[in-house]
């Protein structure tokens, strides 16, 4: 960093520190004493992790100011799905040296208390450090950085309609035979690496429903406006301040239209009016979503596995837009997912693990909570 830079950048955390102690930041110089990296945390994003810390995404893909220094995130998601910034750093280079450093002063700042899953890119240079400072995080691949290949819709289809690890390779398998893929390192790779990237293996974790880098392609729209790639490092701190406000905002906003509106019912089932008094606005319209495509999921078989569980096998909808087409040649296929019903404790549990991954109850739970 130049001179005039760092001084901004160190007064700006100075301010921020005055004006509330929990304000966090760490800096790495060089052995000639210059200032190399730097990471730092708001007090507000602090707190916020106490709450929203379980999935965390990790993004160095942001612009590459002119200082080459890039700009990485750790971005996480609130009660309302607004990405929230979770911390950031101005990096020198994008090592395991540095990543290791960025990993262990964030998790430092946050109480030593590691997310339970973290998504980034592929970066071989991201993954060892990892797993050296935050070994209890369930690691995973963004996964539009692979799908942003060829072969992407066989492949998407693949990935996103395997519900389960044998499902997925038997599928892969066939893809690979028919495209005969056999000799292509790419896929030969990936395969190896697939508990890193591919659903079925990661349907026991909760990830806020984050599948992609949806996160961060959010936190990109957070600076938009304000940051620029010719934002000059020593305009940095105003304009990122700036953008936090806005955010702080966007959040208040959400907060007062949630506690004076009340979405009204769409359906009679039971379980929506539920979800309707404690969930936010955003959250319960993803649950009347599920009691609208309910209306298409119906319980096919009935099963007395023991004197306590019932097994329902479900039939349900999904419907597809083919690549480059418009929504008007949606198709639809028919699917089955099986849930089962412990009469007992009350405790259904359904295959497509959409409540475990996504923290929204599934259609094929609402149906089966409405036929008993
Ligand atoms: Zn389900």
């Amino acid at each position: 960093m130049d001179g005039g830079d760092s001084v901004a950048m160190m007064t700006y955390f100075q301010e921020m520190q005055a004006a509330n102690h929990n304000f966090f930041h760490s800096q790495w110089l060089d052995a000639e004493g210059r200032l190399k990296d730097v990471l730092w945390v708001d007090a507000r994003s602090r707190a916020a992790y106490e709450e929203f810390g379980d999935v965390v995404c990790f993004d160095a893909t942001y612009l590459t100011n002119p200082n080459d220094l890039p700009f990485v995130n750790f971005v996480g998601v609130n009660h309302h799905g607004q990405s929230i910034l979770l911390g950031c750093a101005l990096v020198s280079h994008e090592d395991c040296d540095t990543y290791r450093w960025v990993f262990r002063q964030w998790l430092h700042c946050m109480n030593d208390t590691p997310p339970k899953a973290i998504l980034t890119d592929q970066a071989a240079s991201m993954r060892k450090p990892l797993e050296e400072v935050m070994p209890t995080s369930q690691h995973r691949w963004c996964i539009w950085h692979i799908m942003y290949q060829y072969l992407k819709v066989e492949l998407k289809k693949v990935v996103y309609e395997s519900i389960t690890v044998m499902e997925f390779e038997n599928r892969w398998n066939a893809l690979i035979v028919e495209y005969k893929l056999q000799n292509n390192d790419w896929l030969c790779d990936l395969y190896l690496e697939r508990h890193m990237w591919v659903s079925a293996f990661m349907i026991h974790y909760f990830w806020v429903g984050m599948k992609t880098t949806q996160r961060v392609e959010s936190i990109n729209s957070f600076f938009d406006g304000f940051l620029t790639r010719n934002t000059k490092l020593y305009e940095f701190p105003q304009k990122y301040a700036a953008a936090m406000d806005k955010r702080v905002g966007d959040e208040t906003d959400a907060d007062a239209k949630c506690s004076k509106y009340i979405r009204r019912l769409v359906s009679g089932f039971s379980v929506e009016a539920v979800f309707q008094k404690i969930y936010t606005d955003t959250k319960f319209q993803e649950v009347q979503n599920e009691c609208t495509r309910m209306m298409f999921s119906y319980p096919r078989e009935e099963i007395q596995v023991s004197d306590t569980l019932i097994q329902y096998l479900i039939e349900d909808r999904v419907w597809v837009v083919p690549e480059g087409k418009s929504e008007d040649v949606i198709t639809d296929r028919k699917m089955f997912y099986s849930a089962t019903f412990n009469t007992e404790t009350k405790v259904i549990c359904c295959d497509c693990r959409k409540f475990e991954t996504s923290g929204i109850i599934c259609r094929h739970i609402i149906r089966i909570l409405e036929h008993k």
